[in-house]
Formats: structure tokens, sequence, C-alpha cells
């Protein structure tokens, strides 16, 4: 997948402007090209587990199509650890379709990786940023 520099460092943002907290967010576009992203609350507020708002997901979902577009994947942060998926994450993960974004502020500049479930598993996916 590729992913615009723009969105990488908005959501690098994102996850500093929440931390200590995790955030989360979605991540929109077409085809093969995420190009715009839809920062959402993180309904636990806590320090090492997320939930997009339901009500905000529903009206990004009810946006993108009223604009052709499709959510692609969905990120969220890691503030102390590493861009690794946790057992929840992966306890919590449904859908094959969505490319899952993972921002650690472990280290600066914060680390984005990117991952697809696969048979029960994430497996990690390249990220191609173009300008
Ligand atoms: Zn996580």
């Amino acid at each position: 997948m590729r992913i615009q520099l723009a969105v990488l460092a908005g959501i690098a943002r994102h996850a500093k402007d929440e931390a200590p907290l995790e955030c989360c967010g979605l991540l929109l576009g077409g085809g093969d090209l995420i190009d715009e992203y839809v920062c959402t609350r993180n309904v636990r507020q806590s320090t090492v587990a997320y939930q997009v708002d339901p009500a905000e997901h529903f009206a990004a979902i009810r946006s993108a199509r009223a604009r052709g577009r499709a959510i692609l994947g969905a990120y969220h942060s890691h503030p102390r650890t590493p861009a690794v998926p946790s057992p929840t994450d992966l306890a919590e993960a449904h859908d094959a379709e969505l490319l899952y974004v993972i921002v650690s502020l472990l280290n600066e500049p914060p680390d984005i990786r990117a991952y697809r479930l696969d048979g029960g598993n994430f497996v990690q996916s390249a990220v191609v940023p173009v300008p």
C-alpha cells in the first residue's frame, strides 16, 4: 500500500498530541493509495488500548461513500511500546480488508508499520511513502 507522506506526518502528530494515551483514526483513499486520514476519539481513553468511537466510524464510512472514497485502513498509536500489534490488537481485529497501521512513539522519529490479517495472525505489510 502507498501512503502519502502528509498522512504519515499527520498520524504521527496525532499520536504525539494524544500521548500518553493511545490515539486512533481511519485511513481513506482509493485503489492502493491512502491519501487521507480521519482522527477519531479513542473511547477507551487508555494508554494501552483503543477503540474508534463507533459513531465517528459510521460517519466516516458514510462520508467516504458519498465522496466515492473507501476506508482502506485504521491506525492507532503505541506511546511506549514498539509498532508491533498487542494481543488485544489481534483479538479485536476482524477485517481482512483493512490495513492496520501502528505508530510507535518509543523512538524519534516515530516508527510506523502496517499489518494485515492473514489466517488469524497479523503479517507485516510494506508501506510505500509517496509525496
Ligand atoms: Zn495496539
